[in-house]
């Protein structure tokens, strides 16, 4: 029976869901708040200041902290990786992960976390970084990673939460809250519309301004909102054609003026490309330290009238406040040590809640005690459980399944490792595991996707397990046919051969103590209570984005729009392999009761079976006559509720402002369509357990679309966008993504490969060798990556202050190579150099 309020129902939820009756700047209280917010909290250091420190502070001292004056009153104070652990680096500084940090704590990654639907496990989880972070003096902790998963291949899915805005937001928000407690600073990044890895610090994602807002700015929104990060990151991309670092839309107009965000913005690694306009568009710090050649074009850009010195001094202003409190904050806990061994347990649960059952044929899992199991795969040897780049924690200790095995009530007959942990198969070491596995009574047999294919820089060519592995599994399953699967892989992956195992036990990149985890699970100690927070599709070519991705030009194209993840195979009705939000349990849930009231829903959930267990439950709403097209169903809300065995429980889910609400491309506001919406809860976003509608009036805003020009968005059929329909989408012409074959300073080095010069096509052709030939000794040379997907321009931005952008500019012209303009090219580069060799010695000489 539903419970519908058409009345009271309609003004209430209306009123959360579109609180913005008001808009920003449009009131005067409103104004004056914003006003108030300017006034200057630290006027008595800044007025102390002159405007080349001023100028300086805005840009790092070396690689990981910010200028000090200590004269006055200014400490520094350092920022490091993140987002799952602490890279604290105490000797050379890289953002790739390959020099060493100080040993930390490494805990699950983000699509890890993602699977516990538990913002109360993330603030835990945050509580202990923040605690590590603020005993190794870090102040700024560069996490949580929070952009969407548009497609399976992005090479760094692993350190991002789901493709869910909202289900991303609530965890990071969760984490930030933990991480802050102490009065450190979390950093959620990377903001915004950072969703591939080729030429990630030069393509420009083009999009239109409702995918923006709902699906790539929406967990920002929930997170910004709900746990104040005292900082972020903006991304290295540009967002239709403006560089998120330097985009005033982004950073003021919705940053700080819409969702309140009163912390500084700092660049990603090298993303800084004009000073001058950063710090217009309301970004704090470049990172790392260009050793002036950014400050100096401040100064002289605000001499020459270009920028005002007003603006500069409220910049200092905001960035001065997290400096000051984290710095006390870290201060604090001079001397203090975290406890490795508690926090190496935290890490192990945090592991346990969020391994996800994909597959349990006949209840082969949990195993009995004593039962004769063979472990076949490399990784039960050496685990899998982070990603590669500058994520990596050199962690305090690591289990590794044969490491723990012992500790549990298994008849091991041995081990085999099956497969070469990179590359081709070994035809020996696989028959060695299948002479094994017959002697066993169950197979744990440990696959995933090795580090190669997921890291940070390099995106992942398909979506298919190492042919080494799934060869592997069809031979240890013809001899043996109770093969338990023990996945690892921190991105979704093709699963044609999941026939060939009785059990999949999924524990995606599991930290440091995951091997115990994983085996808890096995033994039934622990129940999986894990949900996909992503859709795994039968084959790489069903994700809506796979025809856009990865872009071939300079552009990065977001034809599919609103359309990700499930929004996608829902709405389009594409069969999956498993859906959004799915995973199984040694248990089941019943679920009934639902009450569709005016602030939320309610409904009973009963385990109906007999072990203990934890059921995650799933709001999704949708409008069958909706005007403005829609996904058919997108995730409003959640709740993980645990139930002994015969339990049941009440649960409720409230509306929020983001429940009923779409972007309205023509009021550029969130607006609230009137009439009837569905009101689906489900185990899983395609098990939906109980329906129920709610009729709303809206907020009565005119259709913004010519529907006649969007019939496939219309019909969620968008794989094949044309121009003239994405034009219709975005409002505006597509911008020209295509080279011109004249490298310009923001073309990422790889395009060399259309370099006029020989001698630059030659540098091309080298550094491909050199990577090629990493890939094949296992280890990818992330060194070549990085410098590959990097602009001309950050050559400047990344080498320390030994090359400015002066300098840039030249070894431009010399790659363009006329012969003219090749002196002209070396002219720069040398005058350049001595330029910037003064700059330097003032950069250093601030105390
Ligand atoms: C990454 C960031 C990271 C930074 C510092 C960049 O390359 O994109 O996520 O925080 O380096 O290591």
């Amino acid at each position: 029976m539903l419970e519908r309020d058409v009345t009271d129902g309609v003004q209430d939820a209306c009123s959360r869901a579109f609180p913005y009756g008001m808009q920003i700047g449009q009131n005067e209280e409103e104004k004056y708040t914003k006003e108030g917010d300017r006034r200057m909290k630290h006027q008595d250091i800044i007025s102390k200041m002159t405007l080349d420190e001023k100028a300086y502070l805005l840009s790092g001292r070396d690689f990981w902290n910010t200028q000090a004056y200590s004269a006055k009153g200014v400490p520094s104070i350092m920022l490091s990786d993140g987002p799952h652990g602490i890279r604290k680096q105490e000797g050379a500084g890289d953002q790739l992960g390959l020099n060493g940090s100080v040993p930390a704590t490494c805990f699950p990654t983000a699509a890890t976390i993602a699977n516990s639907w538990d913002p109360e496990l993330g603030e835990e989880i945050g509580r202990y970084l923040g605690e590590e972070a603020a005993c190794q003096d870090v102040s700024v902790l560069l996490g949580p990673g929070m952009n969407m998963k548009r497609s399976p291949l992005c090479g760094r899915n692993f350190e991002y939460f789901c493709e869910d805005p909202y289900l991303a937001g609530k965890i990071a928000a969760s984490y930030v809250r933990g991480i802050q407690e102490n009065g450190v600073s979390a950093c959620p990044k990377h903001f915004a519309v950072n969703n591939s890895e080729l030429r990630r610090q030069a393509s420009d994602s083009v999009l239109d301004e409702r995918t923006f807002r709902e699906i790539y700015l929406t967990g920002f929104e929930i997170c910004v909102k709900e746990s104040k990060p005292k900082s972020i990151m903006s991304s290295y991309n540009m967002i239709n054609e403006v560089y998120a670092n330097e985009n005033e839309h982004l950073l003021q107009e919705i940053l700080r003026d819409e969702w309140g965000f009163d912390g500084f913005v700092v660049s990603d690694w090298g993303a800084n490309n004009d000073f001058t306009e950063g710090v217009r568009a309301g970004s704090h710090l470049e990172m790392p330290t260009t050793a002036g050649d950014g400050p100096e074009k401040l100064i002289r850009d605000c001499k020459a009238g270009k920028i005002s010195e007003e603006l500069i001094d409220r910049r200092v202003d905001e960035i001065l406040d997290v400096i000051l409190s984290t710095r006390a904050a870290c201060d604090a806990y001079k001397g203090k040590k975290f406890d490795v061994e508690a926090h190496h347990a935290m890490a192990q649960k945090a592991s346990e809640q969020s391994i996800v059952l994909l597959k349990n044929e006949g209840g082969i899992l949990p195993l009995a005690k004593g039962s004769r199991v063979a472990v076949i795969g490399e990784f039960a040897k050496q685990a899998r459980y982070q990603g590669a780049g500058s994520s990596v924690v050199n962690c305090t200790k690591l289990d590794s399944a044969m490491d723990v095995i012992g500790n549990f009530d298994l008849d091991v007959v041995g081990f085999e490792a099956g497969y070469p942990r990179f590359g081709a198969g070994d035809a020996s070491m696989q028959a060695k595991a299948v002479e094994l596995a017959k002697k066993a009574d169950y197979v744990l047999l440990y696959l995933g996707l090795d580090e190669i294919s997921e890291s940070e820089g390099l995106d992942r060519s398909n979506m298919k397990m190492p042919r080494s592995q799934t060869d592997l599994l069809a031979a240890v399953s013809a001899v043996n046919e109770n093969v338990i699967v023990v996945m690892s892989a921190g991105s979704a992956v093709e699963m044609p051969w999941i026939s060939q195992c009785k059990a999949m036990i999924h524990g995606y990149l599991c930290g440091q103590a995951g091997a115990s985890a994983m085996l808890k699970a096995i033994m039934g100690q622990v129940n999986p209570s894990g949900k996909l927070s992503e859709t795994y599709p039968v084959k790489y070519e069903d994700v809506p984005s796979a025809p856009y991705f990865p872009a071939k030009q300079r552009t990065v194209e977001y034809r599919e729009g609103l359309y990700i993840g499930y929004r996608y195979f829902e709405t389009a009705k594409v069969p999956v392999q498993f859906p959004f939000g799915y995973g199984l349990s040694y248990t089941t849930f019943a679920y009934s009761d639902l009450k569709v009231g005016t602030k939320g829903v309610s409904f009973k959930i009963r385990n109906t079976g007999k072990a203990d267990g934890a059921e995650i439950a799933q709001l999704y709403i949708g409008k069958k006559k909706a005007d403005v097209f829609r996904p058919a169903k997108e995730l409003k809300g959640f709740v993980k509720v645990f139930l002994k065995a015969g339990e049941e429980k009440t649960v409720t889910i409230p509306y929020e402002e983001y429940t009923f609400r779409y972007f309205n491309v023509k009021t550029n506001r969130y607006e609230v369509e009137s009439g009837a919406y569905e009101i689906m809860v489900g185990a899983s976003v395609a098990d939906i357990r109980l329906q129920g509608e709610i009729t709303l009036v809206g907020t009565d805003a005119p259709n913004p679309y010519d529907m006649t020009k969007l019939a496939k968005y219309a019909a969620a059929d968008v794989k094949q966008i044309s121009d003239a329909e994405f034009e219709a989408l975005l409002g505006h012409a597509i911008p020209d993504g295509s080279w011109s074959g004249t490298l310009q300073m923001n073309d990422a080095i790889a395009q060399l490969y259309y370099a006029k010069s020989l001698k630059a096509r030659l540098v091309y052709k080298v550094m491909t060798a050199m990577l090629n030939s990493s890939f094949k000794k296992g280890k990818p040379d992330l060194n070549i990556i990085f410098i590959y997907n990097m602009p001309f321009r950050a050559i400047g931005k990344m080498a320390g202050g030994m090359v400015s952008q002066d300098m840039c500019e030249g070894i431009l012209q010399i790659v363009n190579g006329h012969a003219i303009a090749f002196f002209a090219g070396l002219g720069k580069v040398i005058g350049g150099f001595f330029k910037q060799q003064k700059i330097s010695k003032k950069a250093k000489s601030f105390k």
